[in-house]
């Protein structure tokens, strides 16, 4: 399978067509950005991590019983994809206080949740993807109440899969962000990306950040975070 023309570029990512309409390539770039674009950088190596990480969760949720928009994984950087378009929701779900949660409620990280919490921000840029409720997002035609039902329970499912996936690495599944998509026959499936981008993974037993944060942050040791945290997804592999 060949990239034909650029569909799209992103923070982290370019979309390419290719030959089969209903198929894509995503090339995953070394490119960081973090508060909204606000603040850039490159993560050498970040890329080649979050396509083989990103392709090893889709093949295992894929098994659990939720379906992706995974294809085939066609080198280091590049994945052949379902094409899909994308629900604009970022679906949040959350095991341990960090982040925004923390700011927002005026708590400290690290607060475990006897559940699991799930949220919604509206993708887009221009209003800062504000956070979002069901009611609104079908008020607004973002996707039905149906698709919203289907959306929460894939997102549970994933953090069930994903939680018990990492703590098996010796990593605890602190939050994640999820994007679904539509494919040409209407089916909702799991797309965009499942890495250090897009987790909080802190090591079980040090409580070191081995995702973004340290970016965000500056924190330093951003690289060796990516390093490490795939070295521990590719040692059973
Ligand atoms: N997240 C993401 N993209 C975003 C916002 C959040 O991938 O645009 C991820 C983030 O990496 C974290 C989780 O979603 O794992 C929750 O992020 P939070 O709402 O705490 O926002 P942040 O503190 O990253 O601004």
């Amino acid at each position: 399978m060949e990239k034909a023309a650029q569909l799209y570029e992103g923070k982290a990512k370019k979309v390419f067509a290719t030959n089969d309409p209903d198929l894509c390539i995503v090339s995953y770039k070394d490119d960081a950005t973090a508060f909204n674009g606000l603040k850039k950088g490159t993560i050498v190596g970040k890329g080649v991590v979050n396509n083989r990480m990103t392709n090893m969760m889709m093949r295992l949720l894929e098994k659990k019983g939720v379906p992706t928009h995974f294809v085939e994984e066609l080198s280091e950087r590049d994945t052949v994809v379902k094409k899909v378009s994308i629900v604009p929701l970022e679906v949040i779900i959350r095991n341990v206080s960090a982040g925004s949660f923390a700011k927002r409620y005026g708590v400290e990280e690290g607060i475990v949740f006897d559940e699991p919490t799930i949220e919604f921000s509206y993708k887009n840029d221009d209003l800062g993807d504000p956070l979002i409720n069901d009611y609104h997002a079908i008020a607004l035609k973002l996707a039905t109440k149906d698709e919203i039902e289907l959306i929460k329970k894939y997102a549970f499912k994933v953090n069930d899969a994903l939680k018990e996936y990492f703590l098996s690495l010796g990593v605890k599944l602190i939050d994640f962000k999820l994007e679904f998509g539509k494919t040409s026959d209407g089916a909702i499936v799991l797309a965009d990306e499942i890495s250090p981008d897009t987790c909080r993974f802190w090591d079980v037993k040090t409580n070191e950040k081995l995702d973004k944060d340290r970016f965000r942050r500056d924190l330093g040791g951003v690289e060796d975070a990516y390093k490490e945290i795939f070295a521990r997804v590719t040692k059973g592999e």
